[in-house]
């Protein structure tokens, strides 16, 4: 299998940050034969592959997430705040690099390798990145009762209220559609519905919320994108 990664360019420092990429951002995959085409007993090196391809892209995934913070577009989310302070703390060590071993500076595998760790907690939901550090401050394992398991439940995830859960920019047509989706529901209903009623209105605020939330921090980046 080849696997091409790690040609893009990013700068620490804020004069020098710069949106370019240097040949492909990020993973070319190729397999040499379709992945389910394998004979049987090959199923452990198919998941290893497989793993492996989840692994770079969730590098890639964060590399733009950090290039979006770079750009002044911050992650928000309840979440946001630990991954802002990754961020922070990533570009500390880099200052320190170009400090004391200034012929590293600019060496993208440097951030790689700041940022690999925390890509491999991340899991993709429809509408918020999951970074499942702590299995003990999931929510969605502590409204299951599973708080030990390994893996998040998308399926019971609520990422405006969990810990580990960040908003993009990416995520806000699922949000948007869960707006306009939920006042239709909202304004379907007969007068005497005020328990659904109820229900869907503090989902409608939580989607205006989140919402609110994405567009604030997308216009800050702008700002300072203008700014710069
Ligand atoms: S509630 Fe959502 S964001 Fe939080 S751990 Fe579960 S799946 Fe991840």
């Amino acid at each position: 299998m080849k696997i091409t990664i790690y040609s893009w360019s990013i700068s620490h420092h804020p004069e020098r940050r710069s949106t370019r990429t240097h040949g492909k951002a990020f993973g070319q995959f190729q397999y040499p034969t379709p992945p389910l085409a394998r004979p049987g007993g090959a199923q452990a090196k198919l998941l290893a592959e497989i793993n492996e391809l989840e692994e770079a892209r969730n590098i890639g995934i964060l590399i733009d997430v950090y290039r979006d913070y770079q750009r002044g577009i911050m992650p928000s989310g309840p979440g946001a705040r630990d991954l802002i302070s990754l961020f922070t703390s990533v570009d500390g060590r880099l200052h320190e690099l170009s400090e004391n071993a200034p012929q590293i500076v600019d060496n993208d595998l440097e951030v790689v390798a700041m940022l690999s760790t925390r890509a491999r907690t991340l899991h993709l939901g429809t509408a918020n990145y999951c970074w499942f550090i702590d299995p003990a401050k999931a929510l969605c394992l502590r409204l299951a009762g599973t708080p030990d398991a390994d893996r998040p439940l998308a399926g019971m995830c609520d990422s405006a209220r969990c810990p580990q859960a960040t908003h993009h920019p990416c995520h806000r047509p699922v949000w948007d559609e869960s707006r306009q989706t939920t006042k239709v529901f909202i304004g379907s209903l007969g007068r005497r519905q005020k328990t659904e009623r109820a229900r869907l209105e503090v989902s409608l605020a939580r989607a205006e919320r989140v919402l609110a939330e994405i567009d604030q921090v997308a216009a800050a980046g702008v700002a300072r994108k203008d700014e710069i």
